[in-house]
């Protein structure tokens, strides 16, 4: 298209450039001590901007949460490479996310090649993320329901990670959790102080360890 004064008119999103900004966010979190490459290869690959509402999408590659309706969040890009460097896993390995939301961390994981199934419980970010994930070409697993449920008929996972802070740990996910596997998890009070807990399942024990502080929305649980 050709505007007035002759020159070639830029395209609408013109105002942000994704390759130098994803790259920007990839080397901040880099330098902040991650540094699995495949976890940052998907994040270098993985379009956030594709997963933020429009209103949102020149700030995508920033390192902060944005608001993706229904009172949630996709989170801080660094907490998504942080948690999934802390899964440790290998192509092939079956994963299981909850919380969905935006379909975002579930990409990342599909992305690294791995068997990924994630549960959402509003059924308008299921079905936005469901559609988004499908539409994207990433394979994914999706289920409308409570994540404290876990997905048992796909168990065990080598790995779980839940993007929501629960009150304590759902029994069902370390029941579903395969020997040697790990689960990470925000743990504390809604709204409150959280701590990023990794547990590696060994036989009938649980090693823990503690990521630090964090701000979750609530995994909610529908029976209390
Ligand atoms: N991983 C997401 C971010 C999730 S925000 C992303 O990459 O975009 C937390 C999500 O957990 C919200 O979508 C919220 O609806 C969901 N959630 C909260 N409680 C839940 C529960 N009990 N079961 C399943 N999903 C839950």
């Amino acid at each position: 298209m050709i505007n007035p004064s002759g020159l070639v008119a830029k395209p609408f999103n013109f105002h942000y450039n994704r390759n130098m900004n994803q790259e920007a966010m990839v080397t901040l979190i880099r330098r902040r001590g991650v540094s699995d490459t495949r976890v940052l290869d998907a994040m270098l690959r993985v379009p956030r901007h594709e997963f933020v509402p429009y209103a949102q999408r020149a700030c995508a590659y920033d390192d902060h949460p944005l608001p993706i309706g229904e009172q949630q969040t996709i989170s801080q890009p660094y907490i998504v490479a942080l948690m999934t460097e802390m899964l440790a896993l290998q192509p092939g390995e079956k994963v299981l996310e909850l919380g969905t939301g935006s379909g975002y961390q579930a990409a990342i994981l599909a992305d690294m090649g791995l068997d990924v199934y994630t549960v959402e419980r509003i059924p308008e970010l299921y079905e936005t993320a469901r559609a988004r994930l499908e539409t994207l070409a990433y394979s994914v697993h999706c289920k409308l329901g409570d994540g404290h449920e876990g997905w048992a008929e796909f168990a065990p996972y080598t790995g779980i990670i839940a993007t929501a802070a629960a009150t304590e740990v759902p029994p069902a996910l370390i029941e579903q959790l395969a020997d040697g596997g790990r689960l990470v998890i925000p743990v504390g009070p809604p709204h409150g102080y959280q701590v990023l807990w990794k547990f590696i399942k060994q036989g009938e024990y649980l090693e823990r360890f503690n990521l630090g502080g964090v701000a979750f929305v609530p995994f909610v649980h529908d029976t209390t």
